[in-house]
């Protein structure tokens, strides 16, 4: 374990501190770049991030931020919209320009500007209300980092399952299995939203991307096609259909 050297700058300059990630084994700490004027806010959010195994750099104003931001190093940014120097707004319109997939999580005040942001939503842009919980915001920056990672790895793996999106190999409990391309693609958003309930209509929309008709089933035949292909000789199966809501992959038969 490295020694961990703290430096703080009084003052606004750039304040550089690292953390190891807690526990020490999953190696890289993600680096967060919080865009706050407010130092108050700012220490909450550094001691907070810092006891999660982030590593935190600050910017108290929007042109310092927006320049190290573009600069790059960072896994996310927490960005206030009520900045000296530039607007949080414009700042974030220059990220999602320059880096559309560095996630951004942005702080606005209650009734301020939540419409504009969530217009400007891109995919890689969530956003909270002040006051917040840390836990909150700690959740958010897990499931931005978590969507990213997904998006650039070749291997889904969840409920005892391993896709390989190169190869299109499927395994369940190490066992090859055969899906058609269909199912395969189904297979993918389930594992993709593991152990969270779907309604038919998610499903729908994100796998076959049509406009359908409400009324169709092609779900849950499908549904139904996986579950046969992915019983196990018990006829257990990893998904589970939650009563008049949808199916989810993962987790207690219900
Ligand atoms: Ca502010």
């Amino acid at each position: 374990m490295q020694a961990v050297a703290r430096s703080s700058a009084p003052g606004g300059g750039p304040s550089v501190e690292s953390s190891p990630a807690p526990g020490g084994g999953s190696g890289s700490s993600a680096r967060v770049l919080v865009i706050e004027d407010e130092p108050g806010i700012v220490d909450f959010l550094r001691r907070g991030l810092e006891a999660e195994g982030y590593a935190v750099e600050s910017a108290l104003d929007g042109l310092d931020g927006e320049r190290r931001a573009l600069g790059g190093g960072f896994d996310v940014v927490v960005l206030d919209l009520m900045l000296p120097g530039r607007s949080g707004l414009e700042v974030l319109a220059s990220l999602r320009r320059a880096r559309p997939a560095l996630p951004v999580i942005v702080l606005t005040a209650r009734g301020e500007v939540e419409d504009r942001v969530a217009g400007l939503d891109a995919g890689a842009v969530d956003y909270l209300v002040k006051p917040f919980a840390m836990a909150e915001l700690v959740a958010r920056m897990r499931a931005q980092l978590r969507s990213i990672a997904e998006a650039s790895s070749t291997t889904l793996s969840g409920a005892g399952l391993d896709v390989d999106l190169l190869t299109r190999e499927v395994r369940r409990d190490g066992e090859p299995v055969a899906l058609s391309t269909t199912e395969f693609e189904l297979l993918v958003f389930l594992l993709r939203h593991h152990g969270q309930v779907l309604t038919r209509e998610q499903i729908l929309s994100s796998v076959w991307g049509y406009a359908h008709d409400p009324a169709t089933n092609v779900v849950d035949v499908y549904i139904g096609y996986l579950r046969r292909k992915l019983a196990r000789a018990d006829g257990s199966t990893p998904i589970v259909t939650v009563r008049s809501v949808g199916y989810r992959l993962g987790g207690a038969e219900e």
